[in-house]
């Protein structure tokens, strides 16, 4: 039988894309030790999108589905100066709110969900965002990646929103791995220490965005990198 060929070396540097393959479940020492070293990074973490209050926090976040923070941040300065409230954002209306947010993608259901949600908070509850999570995602356009977002930095809760980054990242290292959304939520809301529970969100969000990226992970310049145990490090800059 002839010998197997020799499996090529795994790539050291930024030169080849690394495969993508799941890495083992980092034991709890280690996955503290990780979001710890995250930490100290940045240890005061703030959403990138902007608003000013509770309302332009939410509409934020549901227009940030499925585009770049920044692209929302383009549009939402105009948008919320010409509708500061869910009352003048309902009268707005789906037709209104279209033009200020026509370079975003999807922006047709949001200009629906918006005028819609808005609609629903001045009917059902006060003009107030409320502020748990049954009433929240029964908001039009409000899922529960949103409601998460919400309850943690509005209301203080120790919620974990995962997006496409920390669902990535949380495969990626080990940290958390799932199949869904939901499996990678639960499993980083047990594994993180309680006093960094509700800023890890944050600190996944970034990290996934600015270094531990979908294409090539930049290793070497990860502050967490000795905790984790993806297998394909890529550990210099691209020549
Ligand atoms: S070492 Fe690399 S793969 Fe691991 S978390 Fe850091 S950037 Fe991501």
């Amino acid at each position: 039988m002839p010998a197997k060929p020799a499996r090529p070396k795994r790539p050291d540097h930024g030169t080849v894309a690394a495969p993508r393959r799941a890495a083992r479940l980092m034991p709890a020492a280690q996955a503290e030790a990780f979001i710890r070293a995250l930490a100290t990074t940045n240890p005061a973490p703030q959403s990138e999108l902007l608003y000013h209050d509770t309302f332009t926090l939410l509409v934020a976040v549901v227009l940030s589905a499925q585009t770049t923070d920044a692209a929302v941040n383009r549009c939402t300065p105009a948008l919320f100066a010409a509708a500061p409230t869910p009352a003048a954002m309902a009268a707005l209306g789906a037709e209104g709110i279209g033009p200020y947010i026509r370079t975003i993608g999807l922006w047709q259901g949001k200009a629906k969900n918006v005028a819609a949600l808005a609609r629903d908070l001045v009917d059902k509850h006060g003009g107030q965002v409320p502020g748990d999570r049954e009433a929240l995602e029964a908001l039009p356009g409000v899922g529960r990646k949103t409601a998460n977002v919400v309850l943690n930095i509005a209301f203080g809760q120790n919620t974990m929103a995962v997006d496409t980054h920390i669902f990535r990242l949380g495969n990626r290292c080990g940290l958390a791995p799932g199949k869904t959304p939901r499996e990678v939520e639960e499993r980083l809301v047990k594994r993180c220490p309680p006093d960094l529970l509700r800023d890890a969100h944050h600190w996944l969000i970034l990290h996934g965005r600015y270094i531990c990226k979908a294409r090539a992970p930049e290793c070497w310049r990860c502050v967490a990198r000795a905790f984790c145990n993806y297998r394909d490090k890529v550990l210099a800059p691209p020549l």
